[in-house]
């Protein structure tokens, strides 16, 4: 399932201005985890998928290596977003729900990835980039890099996440003129040319970067019209077009297109944040084209899931199933809807199956598992959920969610240390460092001194502020 992280910083008025524009989604996100309205009244808008992480980590992988970038642990950050924006760190790809929702084809995903690559490769805003690596949680990064972050920073000197930070609070109705990513022209022809490469170098075209450019530069003309914080970012002027569409067509790969599965999985992708994130009229629009196709069967399990009746739904995803039994995300579908109809005991078996068929190993389906194990509630299946939550959290650190589930789990088994301990994590990465400490410290008094658990709380009571942000 799709589902929202609880953050607990950002209560800035530009960031939950970005939330009202998400009115529709509050429907879907309340069905799909119960800290949705909290995420939403603070407004930090990442979202997490494991189907969708993984399948934008695939698009980015070879142009990664292509790129001489580091190659393993991409993590892939999705920004619950309509607007089109997508942003390289060393490490991390942001990338808004808008801009996959909005590529027809993976390859123009994949050029845009490609393009941001040319951007890291060429040392632009490296600055920039160093500090959001060293941010230590997603909800800080969340906010800086959410809409209101992006286009919000029109005060002077504004290069930086402090200047950033100003943007957001100044926020209101106040458009800028230029975003914190701001690059220059000479670096975007060097970004264009470097992508180019990366993409010959993994055999695809580039018209699907070409395609998505050609309509940020056609959209210059139309004053008033939604403005997308990667064109404000990434100059586009006629020039660039033109010159880029030499070199695209130059390419023997001009002609390449997806392959047939990663088509299906990316189609799959958009049908999917349109059911969670944008509602039933958007699943319809993308559904008309191929109402037969799988993609669209699946967003219509996944919609009569959300909006209709699980017992109808599960007929449908186990229609999915047969025709994709090897698919982990169908038996994720799966799962969701056996516990909201209060069948824990098959939905742990589902989420079960998803995980051991995740190639992509996401620690979200574990976290799933040991939900489905807790709600069971026997002591045995506690003790199964304990490990499946640790086995989440160990794949997926920053999971601030599965903290409180392992606590609660912790709880319900009488091992109040390590209750303790998993609630100052939960704290701890979700940027909430006091209680953080607190958790910790009340933790220790019950830990023998020295031993593992008591160092992981000595460790949180030790954070200072002098590694965060400056
Ligand atoms: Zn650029």
């Amino acid at each position: 399932m799709l589902s929202r992280p609880r953050p607990s910083i950002g209560k800035s008025t530009s960031i939950s201005r970005t939330a009202r524009g998400f009115a529709t989604l509050m429907l879907a996100a309340a069905v799909a985890v119960s800290s949705s309205v909290s995420a939403l009244a603070q407004g930090v808008p990442v979202v997490r998928d494991a189907e969708i992480e993984a399948l934008v980590r695939d698009y980015a992988r070879p142009i990664f290596k292509a790129a001489g970038l580091a190659n393993d642990g991409i993590d892939i950050v999705l920004v619950n977003d309509q607007s089109f924006n997508a942003f390289v760190t060393g490490r991390r790809l942001f990338i808004n729900t808008g801009a996959l929702v909005t590529a027809e084809t993976p390859n123009e995903i994949i050029g845009v990835i490609a393009h941001e690559a040319g951007h890291i490769a060429g040392g632009h805003q490296q600055k920039l980039r160093d500090q959001l690596d060293r941010a230590k949680t997603m909800a800080i990064i969340a906010t800086l890099l959410g809409a209101g972050a992006m286009v919000a920073g029109a005060t002077t000197n504004s290069r930086g996440l402090a200047g950033a930070g100003m943007g957001v609070a100044a926020g209101g109705g106040e458009m800028a003129q230029r975003s914190i990513l701001a690059y220059q022209r000479t670096e975007e022809i060097t970004a264009d040319r470097s992508a180019i490469t990366y993409l010959n170098a993994t055999g695809q075209s580039g018209m699907g970067m070409l395609k998505t450019f050609g309509r940020f530069q056609s959209a210059l003309s139309l004053a008033g019209t939604q403005v997308d914080p990667y064109r404000i970012s990434h100059p586009m002027p006629q020039e660039r077009i033109a010159n880029l569409e030499v070199l695209v067509k130059q390419s023997p790969f001009v002609d390449v297109v997806d392959p047939p599965a990663l088509q299906q999985r990316h189609d799959m992708m958009r049908i999917k944040i349109a059911a969670y994130m944008q509602g039933q009229a958007a699943v319809a629009r993308l559904m008309r084209k191929n109402p037969a196709s799988l993609a669209s069967r699946y967003g219509d399990a996944q919609q009569t899931y959300l909006y209709g009746n699980p017992g109808a739904a599960l007929t449908k995803t186990v229609a999915l199933i047969k025709e994709q039994p090897k698919n982990p995300y169908f038996q994720e579908l799966r799962g969701d809807i056996l516990m909201k109809v209060n069948k824990p005991k098959d939905a742990a078996d589902a989420y079960a199956k998803a995980v051991s068929l995740d190639p992509a190993r996401s620690g979200l389906l574990l976290v799933s598992l040991g939900q489905a194990l807790m709600a069971v509630g026997t002591p045995d299946s506690l003790k199964k959920a304990v490990t499946q939550l640790n086995n989440g959290v160990g794949r997926d650190r920053e999971n601030s969610d599965a903290y409180r589930f392992l606590a609660q789990a912790y709880g319900e088994l009488g091992d109040v240390p390590a209750a303790d301990l998993a609630t100052a994590e939960g704290h701890y990465y979700s940027g909430d460092y006091q209680n953080a400490k607190i958790f910790a410290m009340r933790a220790q008094q019950k830990l023998k001194r020295g031993e593992p658990r008591w160092v992981r709380a000595q460790d949180i009571i030790n954070y200072t502020p002098s590694n965060k942000l400056k």
